[in-house]
């Protein structure tokens, strides 16, 4: 039996406070012919990154709109996690050796996995997230999970634009196996793929989550100080896993940049170690190695407590909320500084393209002196930084919320029905 990912009760109702009445009335009248239904999700890991934050609450939300939804998360070993990792860096364009040996590895597990799925019956509608347990289908044909009418849909979070081509050779033909594949952008979807129906849904964040609802002053306050951080002092946070597409290297080169004039700037790097994420432990190390002694950057992570509680509080704080990836699939981290009035600097690429406006509600950036003189720019004028963070906010509220998303995915189901 693969992991089932215990989940908090949400109500669907209760998100009319930030999405409008009128949102949640849709989600209704469109889950009432799917009452009942039976959805499984399957990702590779319960915590840390942006596809375990949505599931819990998108999964959540189809329960409350009449739905049967589960999450369950398939097991893996270092090796296979190794596997997975490099799979996830070469789809988004890296030059890895990909051998027969790693096909095994992926491949074994992935039987083993199968072998273990609970045969509770069959479900409506079966969703597997990434490429880590995208040959699940291929095992699972004849399984009693897989009936006459199951749907199987891929959710694929990451960039495919410049995808290595010999190890989505290897992939592909798993993922064409799928009824219909949903996307982040239409850009990510190679030019080789074959399927009929493809759906653009980017992700979005949940506004009553803990790490996303507005939390009193003198919580954020007190979380900053029991981190070392002084508020009295600007703060320019980054909230990534450690991982070389986030680019906390080049991040900590701009603060750099950055304290040539405002010497008493602080910079906050906070990041979790996922566990299908292997090298999350050794950037972890070359960021430490990197930082010195210095006192003004906040290095911390899952390791140190920090939650969500704190996630919030820190880039609530921020003067500036940072997310200067080279690579990003979404970057949920963009729309969580954003929901919280932050004007926010990102990376030119991936879906942060869509979710900052250059000079509306932050800024795009190609470089890292670009990204200092953006922070450098927020910083000197705190007036224009709150109008672009209200504008954020509001641009959050239209496009990336939860229930837009939980929409689609009806949609999704009701064309597939
Ligand atoms: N996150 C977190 N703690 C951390 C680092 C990241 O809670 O120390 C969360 C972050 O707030 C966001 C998600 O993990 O909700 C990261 O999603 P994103 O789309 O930005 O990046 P991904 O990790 O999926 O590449």
């Amino acid at each position: 039996m693969l992991e089932r990912v215990p989940l908090l009760e949400k109500d669907l109702g209760s998100f009319a406070e930030h999405s409008g009445e009128a949102a949640i009335e849709r989600i209704r009248e469109l889950a009432r012919p799917l009452e009942g239904a039976r959805v499984l999700h399957v990702n590779a890991t319960a915590y840390g990154g942006g596809v375990a934050e949505l599931l819990a609450t998108h999964v959540p939300l189809l329960n409350s709109a009449g739905l049967h939804a589960e999450w369950q998360v398939i097991r893996g070993s270092d090796q296979f996690f190794g596997v997975t990792k490099q799979v996830h860096n070469a789809l988004q364009g890296a030059d890895i050796d990909w051998t027969l040996e790693m096909e095994r590895i992926y491949l074994d597990m992935i039987l083993d996995n199968a072998q273990s799925m609970d045969h509770e019956g069959e479900y409506d509608f079966i969703v597997i997230h990434d490429p880590q347990p995208a040959a699940l289908l291929h095992y699972l044909r004849e399984s009693p999970i897989n009936g006459p009418n199951t749907k199987w849909i891929w959710r694929c979070h990451i960039d495919l634009t410049e995808v290595n081509e010999r190890v989505w050779r290897f992939f592909r033909p798993f993922v064409e196996l799928h009824d219909a594949s949903v996307w982040t952008m239409p850009e990510y979807v190679p030019s080789t793929f074959d399927m009929e129906r493809i759906v653009i849904a980017p992700p979005c964040i949940d506004p009553m989550s803990v790490k996303n609802m507005e939390l009193p002053g003198a919580v954020t306050i007190e979380v900053c100080r029991k981190y070392g951080v002084d508020v009295a002092r600007p703060v320019i946070t980054q909230v990534s896993r450690f991982d070389p597409w986030k680019d906390p290297l080049g991040v900590m080169q701009a603060f750099n940049l950055v304290r040539e004039d405002f010497p008493a700037a602080q910079l906050i790097l906070a990041g979790s170690m996922a566990t299908d994420d292997p090298e999350g432990f050794q950037i972890w190390e070359d960021i430490l190695e990197a930082r010195g002694g210095d006192d003004a950057i906040h290095l911390l992570s899952n390791l140190q407590q920090v939650g969500n509680i704190e996630i919030n509080a820190f880039q609530a704080q921020a003067d500036v909320v940072v997310q200067k990836s080279l690579r990003e699939g979404f970057g949920l981290t963009v729309s969580e500084g954003l929901w919280k009035a932050r004007p926010v600097v990102g990376g030119r690429a991936g879906g942060i393209i869509r979710q900052i406006v250059d000079g509306e509600n932050g800024y795009l950036v190609d470089s890292i002196e670009e990204c200092a003189t953006s922070i450098l720019g927020l910083l000197k004028d705190p007036v224009r930084a709150t109008e672009m963070g209200e504008s954020g906010r509001e641009y959050v509220r239209e496009r990336f919320l939860s229930t837009r998303e939980v929409t689609d995915w009806l949609e999704l189901f009701t064309v597939l029905t």
